[in-house]
């Protein structure tokens, strides 16, 4: 049986051991520590004119930026519903009501036509949203232009979900950096890895240090324990930290065998009848954090279960895209905006193994396997 091909498995590029030996050398095995402040200095200089917090996970990030938005019980937020359920969970930890948005078949994110839909709706119905939680699927960018000028226009904040964007960029300007503020994960599976992690990405150093204070248990200044805010235990821990420096040193060339991965398989792929690739919209620059590709059944001859199931066969692991929000039980009962193109995305797509560590003979076997039929 040939080897197992993973859709996106973690890969280290041997700078992360000497960082966490390091944390065990002077014992900062602790959510906090010079690897920590290094992390965040990593990413600070990669993004460019930001504060960020290194925290626990991405879930943990959108959490705390729904707070500093300012989302409480009873409000309203506004979400992409094709979507991981982490970028909309966290509006229901605060007690707020998640409103779901159809996505636009240019990028596969947020429409900003129901966008608007949705708000004037919402406003007419009684309440005007307080949040809007807008994601970078796959690692394209969200028509950030058109979304921020409805957003500024009704004065509603962008919550930029960038978890799977990091490595993206929007006419040149770094995703992550786009929003209010802004949600990073450092997940085994995303584009660099700490094990599991996250960071909140703020435009001000206030907002950035509101973040730490409520991420280590809301502590105010005092001797003893005194708290006059509930706070959480969200803080990156040292050890993990010291892996995520390592990772940002090879953070380009993640990008570079990412976007390569892609190509080949739209070189090798792209001439198929009922294939399709999402192209790059003009000034917009994914990380292609996963390769995914459409699959018309009539046109192919197979639809993507198929396709998925017949390529598991040969242990070769795909995945269907995201399945969106408002489809699922446990979100189906909350507002929806918008037609059915998150729904077809998710009928006909396939996720292809995507990770920067595949070998040429790896990415052969997969369009091999595909094209095999045909
Ligand atoms: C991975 C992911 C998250 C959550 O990040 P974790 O670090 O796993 O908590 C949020 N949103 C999207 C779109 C993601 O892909």
């Amino acid at each position: 049986m040939n080897s197992k091909i993973w859709l996106s498995s973690p890969h280290m590029g041997g700078g992360e051991q000497k960082y966490v030996q390091e944390a065990f050398d002077t014992n900062w095995i602790a959510p906090l520590g010079p690897n920590v402040q290094g992390f965040e200095q990593a990413l600070q200089n990669y993004l460019k004119d930001v504060h960020v917090a290194a925290l626990s996970s991405g879930t943990a990030a959108i959490h705390l930026g729904l707070i500093l938005l300012d989302v409480k019980q009873g409000d309203e937020v506004l979400c992409q519903s094709f979507t991981f359920s982490a970028s909309a969970n966290p509006i229901v930890y605060q007690g707020a009501q998640p409103v779901f948005i159809d996505s636009e078949e240019d990028t596969w994110n947020m429409c900003p036509k129901a966008l608007e839909q949705a708000i004037e709706a919402r406003i007419k119905a009684g309440k005007k949203p307080k949040t809007i939680v807008a994601v970078h699927l796959y690692g394209m960018p969200y028509k950030h232009k058109e979304i921020n000028e409805i957003a500024k226009a009704y004065e509603i904040p962008v919550l930029e979900d960038a978890a799977e964007a990091l490595g993206s960029s929007y006419y040149n300007q770094p995703c992550g950096t786009l929003g209010a503020v802004a949600a990073l994960s450092f997940n085994g599976n995303k584009i660099i890895t700490t094990s599991g992690g996250g960071a909140l990405v703020a435009h001000e150093e206030a907002l950035k240090n509101k973040a730490i204070f409520l991420a280590t248990q809301a502590r105010d200044e005092a001797p003893h324990y005194q708290h006059s805010h509930i706070g959480y235990n969200y803080r990156m821990s040292n050890v993990v930290a010291g892996i995520g420096r390592g990772q940002m040193e090879v953070l380009n060339d993640r990008v570079k065998a990412r976007r390569a991965n892609f190509e080949f398989y739209k070189k090798h792929l792209g001439e198929l009848p009922g294939l399709y690739f999402l192209p790059e919209p003009e000034n917009s620059f994914s990380n292609r954090w996963l390769s995914t590709v459409l699959i018309d059944s009539a046109e192919f001859g197979e639809d993507a279960a198929a396709v998925r199931q017949r390529l598991e066969k040969l242990n070769i692991e795909t995945r269907p895209l995201w399945k969106p929000m408002h489809l699922q039980p446990v979100f189906e009962k909350y507002p929806y905006y918008g037609e059915s193109v998150a729904e077809t995305l998710f009928e006909t797509g396939l996720c292809l193994p995507s990770g920067s560590n595949l070998t040429e003979a790896a990415l052969n076997r997969i369009v091999d396997a595909i094209g095999a039929k045909h």
